[in-house]
């Protein structure tokens, strides 16, 4: 089916961005004609409505020491409406003042002199309509103020106060933050009356250091009725417990600023501080995101690059992980740098313009909302004020589409933060993000939706799933398991990899996991859970070992035979669909024996290390075991699972091997027995998601095809297609019109069976589908 409008309008369209991304950029910054906006819809929010729902792109000038006598706030203002901003994020106090403040410890910026460089940002920002969050930083003091208050400070064993380069790091328990930071917000509010608060770094001392200060022994011994523990012990349920009292310290924060600045301010006078995107990271800041999602009325996420390994796809996840416990109705919008951020940082230049741009998009597909972020108000490099303004010009005329909707995808990969801390441990980017990050990654690749699923909503959310993943989830309660038992019982597919359940969900080994019977395997008598730190050590192997694919099919291949080839067996299983031409994959890991039960289907197993130098000595010196490598269980009447004992998750997200996201994938659509609601055939790497909104569907894509995909900077885009969409229409919608948001046009698509085929002739950084029912 041809489509009815040209795929690249007239440059001169600022909405529909050309093919050339540089020709457009040039033309709709020099043009800057007056834009032409689509009218607001009733599915966006009204002015009426509080400002954590109505301001959607945010922006930041995230001002410097040096800023007081160098702020050009008429051009900032400029920017401001040229990037279609509706709030801005302007620093206010805490660890730097920029305004005169009547609290003599507040420390002013160097060059702030009686200027209130703030208020004044603050008031052009309220002139101009937007929303003010002030900005503050509450987490470490000069000189002056550790001698006035010796007893606020965070303290090591010895009693000497933590230092962070010439600052004192204040302490979490202390009046710092029970009195000093209450009364700044206090005067910040009466002074300019800002809609709310964000904070840098409020969260106080990170989990790798214990403070032994007079208000945190007396607290602990109060609470827990112990000393505080002497030291880092990850079995002593004394430290668990250190643990568990830090996070319900920092939502006990969470709670107080929000009373502060509600009683000052107004009900809707919000402190929304700051959180990483990342799990591993707030665990380390003790930020427990699932309390403070359910608290949070908007959240800001301090997420602003990709890594090489996670790619530009960790911000779609990213959004997708927030949303799931924060609710999809409100907003996260996210800090992206416009600078060189990530490594290596470079404050004052330009990130090259596709890398930044990408990472946006992602976002967006995600349900994350743009927020930029530069370093200083003055600057030299120029080429990054340009990245942000098509996209938030895309973004305002789409934004309908963009947020309050709901994903569509029946396969759910579970997450906690308890399993990142109690079985991560001290490791949990081998342990926990890995595997996490394989899986996804295959899913991905395998253009299959999926929704990160955290383990204290299950029971709310595996009435939707077709298939649940278990990425190497070691750490899970008894209830958790539980219901994961009653989903695969009841028809629900499962895949599991790993070490997953083999834990409480405080990091006690158990004697065998507790799904054993789910997973038709259980480890033989005698056996233990090794202990952590040779469980770590394994995960780090790289050994040349390898699996055999069952039953065996060489024999009736042409290719070299010694005359002992295995007769073939019969067809293969689904889970080694593309593997025809083999008789073995490679690994990489170790395994070792596991008693298979009767009813379950071993198609690989274990083929041991051996030698990769010299090539002479590089012969498989065991050649088979019946060591189990994937174990499969298909009960009638009952989800069909499947038990990686491999950690093939953790091996893709690491050698991004592409044999091994391979078999994740077979086993995925085995499992969810391909009842998956969206295909797209066409070439390259895309990530796809797939949401709901009354009446309509809509279809990110997001083109990853790039030589840089695995390693930033991206610097150029390359455009790929055709592709062919399948979309499975919801009950009694007939399909009517597939609308294209970023090439534009509208056709008509095929219906059959209640789904619609929607041809794409190209995408170069992304496409939007709105399939209307
Ligand atoms: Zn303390």
């Amino acid at each position: 089916m041809a489509e009815k409008r040209p795929m690249h309008p007239a440059s001169s369209d600022p909405v529909f961005p050309s093919q050339n991304r540089r020709d457009f950029l040039k033309t709709s910054l020099a043009a800057a004609a007056p834009l032409l906006f689509q009218p607001l819809d009733a599915a966006e929010p009204a002015n009426s409505s509080p400002w954590h729902r109505r301001a959607i792109r945010w922006g930041q000038t995230n001002i410097s020491e040096k800023d007081p006598v160098q702020y050009d706030l008429k051009w900032w203002r400029t920017y401001w409406k040229r990037t279609r901003i509706q709030g801005v994020i302007i620093n206010a106090g805490g660890i730097v003042a920029y305004y005169p403040s009547a609290l003599p410890l507040q420390y002013r910026a160097q060059f702030l002199k009686d200027r209130d460089l703030y208020g004044e940002v603050a008031k052009a920002a309220h002139d101009d309509g937007l929303v003010v969050l002030a900005r503050m930083d509450s987490n470490r003091v000069h000189e002056d103020f550790f001698q006035a208050h010796p007893d606020w400070m965070a303290r090591d064993a010895s009693g000497q106060p933590y230092r962070a380069g010439d600052l004192y790091v204040t302490c979490i328990n202390s009046d710092y933050y029970e009195k000093f930071i209450p009364d700044v917000l206090r005067e910040i509010i009466q002074r300019s009356r800002p809609e709310g608060f964000a904070d840098n770094s409020w969260s106080g001392l990170g989990r790798g250091s214990i403070c032994y200060c007079a208000n945190c022994s007396k607290k602990f011994q109060e609470k827990i009725g112990h000393e505080l523990p002497r030291g880092k012990n990850w079995d002593d349920p004394i430290y668990q417990q250190w643990i568990k009292w830090n996070y319900a310290r920092r939502t006990e924060v969470w709670d107080l600023n929000n009373r502060v600045t509600q009683e000052a301010g107004g009900p809707h006078c919000l402190w929304i501080g700051m959180n990483s995107g990342s799990v591993t990271g707030q665990s380390q800041s003790f930020r427990d995101m699932k309390e403070i999602c359910a608290r949070a009325e908007m959240l800001l996420l301090d997420h602003q690059a990709r890594s090489d390994s996670g790619g530009f796809q960790e911000n779609g996840q990213t959004g997708k992980l927030i949303h799931g416990l924060l609710g999809w109705e409100k907003l996260a919008p996210e800090s992206m740098a416009m600078y060189q951020a990530g490594r290596p940082t470079f404050r004052k230049a330009a990130k090259p313009e596709p890398e930044a741009r990408l990472w946006v998009l992602e976002g967006f597909a995600g349900g994350i909302q743009p927020w930029w972020h530069h370093v200083g108000a003055y600057q030299e490099d120029f080429r990054q004020f340009r990245t942000i303004e098509p996209l938030n010009r895309w973004h305002e005329a789409n934004q309908r589409y963009l947020v309050d909707r709901q994903p569509v995808a029946n396969v759910g990969v579970l997450w906690s933060q308890d399993n990142t801390d109690f079985f991560g441990r001290d490791n949990p980017g081998e342990l926990v993000d890995q595997p996490f990050h394989g899986i996804s990654q295959a899913l991905i690749r395998a253009r299959i939706p999926f929704v990160p699923v955290h383990a204290d909503h299950l029971i709310r959310e595996l009435p939707k799933l077709a298939l649940l993943i278990l990425p190497n989830v070691g750490a899970l309660s008894d209830a958790h398991c539980a219901t994961i038992k009653n989903f695969a019982r009841s028809g629900g597919g499962l895949i599991a990899t790993g070490e997953t359940s083999l834990f409480t969900e405080r990091g006690a080994a158990r004697s065998d996991f507790a799904l054993a019977d789910l997973f038709g395997v259980r480890h033989p008598a005698g056996w233990a859970v090794p202990n952590y730190s040779a469980r770590v050590r394994s995960t780090s192997d790289s050994a040349h070992s390898y699996f055999r694919l069952s039953p065996e099919l060489r024999g009736g291949h042409d290719g070299p035979k010694d005359g002992d080839e295995p007769k073939s067996g019969g067809p293969r299983h689904a889970v080694l669909d593309g593997f025809d031409d083999t008789d073995i994959l490679p690994f990489g890991g170790a395994l070792k024996p596991l008693v298979v039960g009767q009813d379950a289907v071993v198609p690989l197993t274990f083929i041991p290390s051996f030698p990769v130098y010299p090539p002479e000595t590089s012969w498989m010196r065991t050649p088979r075991t019946d060591i189990p490598g994937l174990v499969l269980r298909d009960v009638p009447g009952q989800g069909r699972v499947a038990y990686f004992s491999a950690d093939l998750d953790r091996r893709y997200g690491r050698d991004n091997l592409p044999d091994h996201a391979r078999l994740l994938a077979n086993a995925v659509r085995w499992a969810a027995r391909d009842s998956f609601p969206l295909t797209v055939s066409g070439p390259g790497l895309i990530d796809c998601h797939l949401y709901e909104q009354p009446g309509r569907l809509i279809l990110h894509l997001i083109n990853l095809t790039n030589a840089a995909a695995w390693r930033a900077p991206m610097e150029d885009l390359i455009a790929i297609g055709p592709f062919l969409i399948r979309v499975k229409l919801p009950k009694q919608a007939r399909g009517g019109g597939a609308r294209f948001l970023v090439s534009g046009g509208r056709i008509r698509p095929d219906v059959k069976n209640g789904w619609a085929e929607i041809p794409l002739r190209v995408i170069l950084d992304h496409e939007v589908v709105v399939i209307e029912s």
